[in-house]
């Protein structure tokens, strides 16, 4: 079997312990599969990008034992291919120019879901647009390796923008480009993005790709319950001593990683995950708390 796996983070602020997650468990199950595992910087984004934090990316990863295969990439390299395939959608009329403002939709949409105004009333060439892909009647569903069968009817959230009116490409369309281009067949990462995989699936299906397997992990939260993310400010991952918390990672990951590994070195912990990952043991669900994993 082929296996190509990814970690896709985003420069927006340092990695800290669910990026941790997401990169591990990525990490093992390419490793556990002998697949590739790749490392794609999600740096489409400017405005929102933390200076200096993706340059630490590579080495974050290399200080916690997780090397990638081939060369590192970069979203912000493949502009082109983005833009090409916003041709292909417009030129088969799948995608529509809309200068519809935040505003005027919460004024129009008391729920939020796109009206498909500019897909009626298309607005003048000169104008500052969105693009967005028309996703009428579409139902999708899948079978999450972790979360289990989902359904979703695109309907219910509506067109979606796959370009920006601030002329940023956004997110959707950039990792179903890219997953194709690095033919990743296998996607491991945290819950949070869930919700975004139909619509991920429903473009895939629209430029004829295949879809990749998906597996969500829980995401851990804080004592708050909030989901930890440079938003809740958690804290950045300390490369001087990356034991513990890749410890404290399998566990929360349902491995059940023997106590003396605490006093193993990184190589002999990473070389356990591996031989000993069952991804089947993490537990079906969105979201746990990070103090209350036991072993
Ligand atoms: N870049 C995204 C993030 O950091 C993850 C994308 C993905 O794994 O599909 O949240
Ligand atoms: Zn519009």
């Amino acid at each position: 079997m082929t296996y190509i796996g990814r970690f896709a983070p985003s420069p927006t602020g340092p990695l800290h312990f669910g990026s941790l997650l997401a990169a591990l468990a990525s990490f093992l199950d390419a490793r556990a599969n002998n697949g590739k595992w790749l490392l794609r910087i999600e740096d489409l984004d400017p405005p929102r990008e933390q200076s200096g934090v993706k340059e630490q990316f590579p080495l974050v990863l290399e200080a916690f034992g997780l090397c990638w295969d081939e060369e590192l990439s970069f979203q912000s390299e493949r502009l082109q291919n983005y833009d090409d395939v916003l041709n292909e959608l417009a030129n088969q009329r799948i995608a529509y120019r809309c200068n519809c403002s935040r505003k005027q939709i919460i004024e129009r949409c008391s729920n939020m879901v796109y009206d498909q105004h500019c897909l009626y009333h298309p607005p003048e060439p000169e104008q500052q647009c969105a693009i967005r892909v028309r996703c009428k009647d579409c139902l999708i569903s899948f079978r999450d390796i972790i979360q289990g069968a989902h359904a979703y009817n695109l309907n219910n959230s509506g067109d979606f923008v796959i370009y920006r009116r601030d002329n940023l490409y956004a997110y959707l369309l950039a990792v179903v480009v890219d997953d194709f281009l690095q033919g990743i067949t296998h996607v491991v990462r945290g819950s949070d993005l869930l919700d975004e995989t139909a619509r991920q699936i429903h473009l895939q299906q629209l430029l004829g790709y295949p879809t990749p397997a998906y597996a969500h992990i829980p995401v851990a939260a804080n004592p708050e319950g909030q989901k930890l993310s440079k938003q809740t400010f958690a804290p950045a991952l300390d490369t001087d001593n990356p034991i513990p918390a890749l410890f404290q990672a399998l566990v929360f990951l349902d491995q059940h990683p023997p106590n003396e590994l605490l006093y193993a070195s990184k190589d002999e912990l990473i070389a356990w995950a591996i031989e000993n990952w069952r991804i089947k043991d993490i537990k079906q669900t969105m979201a746990k708390p990070l103090n209350t994993t036991e072993q």
